[in-house]
């Protein structure tokens, strides 16, 4: 094999990168698979209906009829369900008219019970707002190439790192601010390595797989990007393993004894593999962020950043981009308010408390930071070759 590009500790976590590639591979990555496939982890309820606070004047904002459906489960239109089979492409004048980038909804409201709803600081999306909320299957919509590109898809990134986490000087030494960044652009990495992975590569044939030359152009070639994709990936598993006792009893039930228990099963798996409590027991260490003596001040300060960042994400033109970008950021909020909002279990005396919607999205975006960090270290250090060969 050739040799190893990134050895050492992942920066400001800590593990080591071969420790996180093999603990990912041999452990992780296998367990999540099976994991959000089952019922509790695939059906996301979300706000579709892009509600931009920002660019109201945003073209791809004004279209409604942008979403495939929003009506209730007995007016749901049996075509619409698959958009591949009942709309032509032309119909769907959203998501620059690319069938790929819309989202294929199933509702299954019985698996949303027993949970509590409670308030999450880091973000701005509210949940009890029925109304306005469909279930998606997440199974049916992988995130990977739609198509979204142009003035709107680099807006909303240049807005997000120009506005909300500007590039830390490197002299400045704030932890918290740079760690805010390195998130942001980890989730980034992640996002272009789905797209590199699931790529459409013949329209005409309609025929899908990997661009390498893709994968190399957007993160490989930029070391940072590749860290701080690390970086990401073991900051969510930190706050994972940090509420390992509350998501082991969390409620899994879906109305499924089976699903149910094979549920608890693997994710008690997941949280107490030998493995991952040998080998990395603490992937990142949140007690060195908000010590300095402006800590309080600071820690409100980059909340109401990462919430414009979460609000920023009904802002994205494209349907499916939208969904996995809300999940993935809501995921994000999840682990900022485990690690940051909660003191041990406890939070200003209170126990941590997280929505059902939160632990789905705290998984698949540990799913996908997983995917990613798999298909990075499996082309990583081959690829320079492959791209001069082409
Ligand atoms: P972009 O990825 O748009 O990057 C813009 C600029 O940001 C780059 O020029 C670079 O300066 C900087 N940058 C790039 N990567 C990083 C990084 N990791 N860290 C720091 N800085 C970086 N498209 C899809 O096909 N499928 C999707 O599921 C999808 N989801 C999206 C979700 C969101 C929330 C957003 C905002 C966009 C999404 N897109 C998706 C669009 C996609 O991310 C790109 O914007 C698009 O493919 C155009 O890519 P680009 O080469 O112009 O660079």
């Amino acid at each position: 094999p050739a040799a190893r590009k990134y050895t050492g500790m992942v920066e400001d976590c800590c593990c080591d990168y071969e420790t996180v590639d093999s603990i990912n591979e041999e452990v992780l990555h296998p367990i999540l698979q099976d994991l959000v496939k089952l019922p509790f982890f695939r059906y996301f309820k979300v706000k579709l209906w892009c509600d931009c606070p920002f660019w109201p004047d945003d073209g791809m904002c004004r279209l409604r009829d942008c979403s495939v459906c929003e009506c209730p489960e007995n007016e749901f239109p049996e075509p619409f369900k698959n958009p591949y089979s009942g709309l032509s492409p032309d119909s769907m004048i959203c998501q620059e008219g690319k069938p790929q980038a819309a989202v294929d909804k199933t509702l299954d409201s019985k698996v949303f019970k027993g949970w509590v709803e409670t308030d999450n600081p880091w973000t701005s999306d509210d949940e009890t707002d029925n109304n306005e909320m469909t279930y998606v299957n997440l199974q049916l919509n992988p995130e990977r190439y739609t198509g979204y590109t142009g003035d709107s898809a680099r807006r909303i990134w240049d807005s997000i790192y120009k506005e909300n986490c500007p590039k830390y000087p490197s002299e400045e030494l704030c932890h918290e601010k740079k760690a805010l960044y390195k998130l942001i652009s980890g989730l980034h990495s992640s996002i272009s390595v789905h797209i590199a992975y699931d790529y459409l590569l013949d329209e005409s044939t309609n025929s899908w797989g990997q661009n390498l030359p893709l994968l190399y152009d957007r993160v490989l070639k930029y070391p940072e990007r590749v860290q701080n994709l690390y970086f990401t990936y073991l900051f969510v598993l930190g706050a994972v393993t940090k509420a390992a006792d509350y998501l082991e009893q969390a409620e899994y039930n879906t109305g499924n004894p089976e699903d149910d228990l094979k549920t608890q099963s693997l994710v008690k798996q997941l949280l107490y593999h030998p493995k991952l409590r040998s080998a990395c027991p603490k992937p990142f260490d949140e007690a060195k962020l908000w010590q300095g003596e402006n800590g309080p001040e600071l820690k409100q300060e980059i909340q109401k950043q990462f919430r414009n960042i979460s609000a920023t994400m009904d802002c994205v033109g494209c349907e499916k981009c939208r969904l996995w970008g809300k999940l993935q950021v809501l995921g994000l909020g999840t682990a900022l308010k485990i690690l940051f909002s909660v003191d041990g279990d406890y939070h200003l005396n209170q126990p941590l408390q997280l929505q059902r919607n939160e632990v789905i999205a705290l998984f698949n975006l540990l799913n996908r930071l997983s995917e990613s960090v798999k298909f990075v270290h499996e082309k990583g250090s081959s690829i320079e070759e492959v791209i001069k060969e082409q």
